[in-house]
């Protein structure tokens, strides 16, 4: 159960706002007040009744918070972390939801060096973004990942991961460098693939455009919507986990070159016992409720 009365949201986009919504369905009792850099958000977010107030600066926002999720791209966590720091109240921890945690939590332990830092990655999204984007549902049943540096107090720890609990996710804690390896294979890695392929495709000069939508059911579409999420997002992921993810890609370009040699020379087992391990875990991931179990991820054919 959450303890916190007053919570300020830093950023108000797909992530921001399902925080505010989820706070308001599932701890009423908490005050919520949101800021984003952005007026036009700002504007959205008030037409909306998002949280029960929005300010114009983030200094403004966190004034009397007890916790201050920030809800930025990774890159900007250090700008939004100083926007914050004269007037954060002493006591008020913060966390945040960025994808990346290593370069976060540096990020945010020099900014704001006498808080309780608890950082966290709640594993869930759409392509989607904007305040419009957000719904108070979006943490159930979903993993939150909470990556809080050596030393912090441990009952902090506990009170953000009730917090969480209390959004509908289920909480896991692990080391910042872990959680960056984790992801860049779970993560960041199918992403990286998505915009190449849908690069290739629309590249390919004897395919016309209109011939790769139209057959689109045959893959490619489902490698579009992941190809679809935020460019702002994106490009600060890969920025932040380099290291992490040029190493997976290494093991993938090796595993894939191996199964293009199976193809070359007609190694037909090779390829039937590859598919049928990857198979397997389509099926554990939809046994552990993790997805859709209907055939095409539920999708209508009537
Ligand atoms: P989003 O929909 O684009 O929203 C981010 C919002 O933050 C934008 O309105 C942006 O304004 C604003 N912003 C940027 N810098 C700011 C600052 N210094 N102070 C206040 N507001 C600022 O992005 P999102 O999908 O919610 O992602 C937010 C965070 O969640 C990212 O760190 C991402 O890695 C993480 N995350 C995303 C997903 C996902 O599926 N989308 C899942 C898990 C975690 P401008 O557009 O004007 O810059």
């Amino acid at each position: 159960m959450s303890d916190f009365a007053r919570v300020a949201v830093i950023g108000l986009g797909l992530i921001g706002s399902s925080v505010a919504r989820a706070v308001a369905a599932r701890l009423p009792d908490a005050r919520v007040v949101g800021h984003d850099v952005d007026a036009t958000v700002r504007d959205t977010a008030r037409k909306i009744g998002l949280g029960h107030a929005i300010a114009d600066t983030a200094a403004e926002a966190v004034a009397d918070a007890d916790l201050v999720v920030l809800c930025v791209p990774v890159g900007a966590m250090s700008a939004a972390a100083a926007a914050i720091a004269d007037t954060l109240p002493q006591g008020a921890i913060v966390t945040d939801v960025g994808s990346c945690k290593a370069s976060v939590v540096e990020a945010l332990t020099t900014a704001l060096p006498d808080h309780a830092i608890v950082p966290a990655h709640p594993v869930a999204g759409t392509e989607q973004s904007g305040p419009m984007a957000g719904f108070a549902t979006l943490f159930n049943h979903r993993w939150c990942i909470l990556t809080p540096p050596e030393g912090t107090d441990p009952v902090a720890v506990e009170r953000v991961a009730g917090f969480w609990r209390a959004l509908g996710a289920e909480v896991e804690t692990m080391a910042p460098d872990h959680h960056d390896r984790v992801l860049a294979v779970t993560s960041h890695l199918p992403h990286l693939i998505a915009y190449t392929i849908v690069g290739t495709a629309s590249d390919l000069e004897e395919v016309t455009q209109s011939e790769v939508i139209k057959y689109s059911a045959g893959g490619f579409r489902d490698f579009t919507r992941i190809a679809a999420s935020d460019p702002t997002m994106w490009r600060d992921v890969f920025l932040a986990n380099r290291e992490a993810v040029l190493d997976m890609l290494q093991r993938f370009s090796e595993d894939l070159a191996a199964l293009s040699r199976a193809i070359r020379w007609g190694k037909g087992d090779e390829l039937f016992d590859h598919f049928t391990q990857t198979r397997a875990i389509r099926r554990s991931i939809v046994e552990q409720g993790q997805d859709d179990a209907r055939a095409d991820f539920g999708r209508s054919h009537e």
